[in-house]
């Protein structure tokens, strides 16, 4: 296990040069770059700074979880990276290019699932080809192969109401990864299921972001959830929401919440976020 903590959390890539004289290998470009991020939320009443000088390089295919108490900056630093929010201070790039807005390269999956009522599942995985113009056959060829991944091929003709709330999660999954995107950004996807479908939807993810190899960062404040996906797990603090340290996760997948290891290495996480906050213990579900 290998925490890095303090300056040191928040690593920025050395100057080429640098990597050229050391002879390095050089990593791959970070697929997204959050540099010195600081956020304002300003009201009449309250001038809260929800982010203060995060900085988080997430590389090409890596999954990336982000935990943290309530209120310390996950959803935030996420919407900035989705381009939701586009209104701080710092520097976030895609790509190599300024995120200047939301964009079909960054799908986002929230943790109330954001499907069309009068669709069925088929119609919704459907939507986002339709709006970029992809032609029918392509269409249903791309939704099937979707539905398929999620295993909900034998509920395309259901609508959202006849859905569990794992369907759901699973659809809005599908949707998201219909349209290729280059990254997935997930914001507590499995934080309103119960513990079994979460369970479930865990290894699901798992066998997903394993057979189509995306860049994920989720959001989640279940430690255990993060061990369980995450390459590496970030640990955030409150007040003003900052990255307290970086755990990477060197263990085998498919990870089960039995696995001894996971269990270990979520107590190892919850410390690092019991150290984290100032504020009275808060309960983290490992
Ligand atoms: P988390 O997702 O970790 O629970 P958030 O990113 O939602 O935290 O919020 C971080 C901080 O910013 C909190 O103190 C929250 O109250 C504040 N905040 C978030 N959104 C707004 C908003 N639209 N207006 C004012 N304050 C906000
Ligand atoms: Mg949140």
């Amino acid at each position: 296990m290998t925490i890095v903590t303090g300056a040191s959390a928040q690593p920025v890539s050395p100057p080429e040069s640098a990597q050229q004289v050391a002879g390095a290998i050089a990593q791959p470009a970070p697929l997204l770059a959050l540099r010195h991020i600081r956020k304002h939320f300003r009201t009449k009443r309250h001038d809260t700074l929800a982010l203060d000088d995060v900085s988080l390089e997430v590389r090409p295919r890596e999954f990336i979880c982000i935990v943290g108490p309530s209120g310390c900056g996950k959803s935030t630093l996420l919407n900035i990276a989705a381009g939701i929010d586009t209104d701080y201070e710092g520097e976030a790039m895609f790509e190599g290019v300024p995120i200047t807005g939301t964009a079909r390269e960054r799908a986002v999956v929230f943790q109330e699932p954001a499907l069309f009522p009068w669709l069925n599942v088929r119609a919704n995985v459907e939507f986002g080809l339709k709006l970029r113009g992809v032609p029918k056959e392509q269409r249903r060829e791309i939704v099937d192969r979707h539905l398929a991944l999620v295993n909900l091929t034998r509920f395309d003709r259901a609508y959202v109401h006849e859905l569990s709330g794992g369907m759901k999660q699973r659809a809005q999954l599908a949707r998201g990864l219909a349209v290729e995107p280059h990254a997935l950004l997930m914001d507590e996807p499995f934080a309103a299921l119960d513990a079994q479908t979460r369970d479930e939807l865990q290894l699901e993810l798992q066998s997903v972001w394993a057979r189509i190899g995306t860049t994920v960062l989720f959001v989640t404040h279940n430690v255990r959830e993060a061990v369980i996906l995450g390459d590496r797990v970030v640990v955030m603090s409150p007040s003003p929401g900052r990255i307290k340290s970086i755990i990477e996760v060197n263990l085998e997948r498919p990870r089960t919440p039995d696995d001894h290891a996971v269990a270990d290495l979520a107590a190892a996480v919850r410390y690092e976020l019991q150290n984290a906050s100032e504020t009275p213990e808060p309960r983290y579900a490992i």
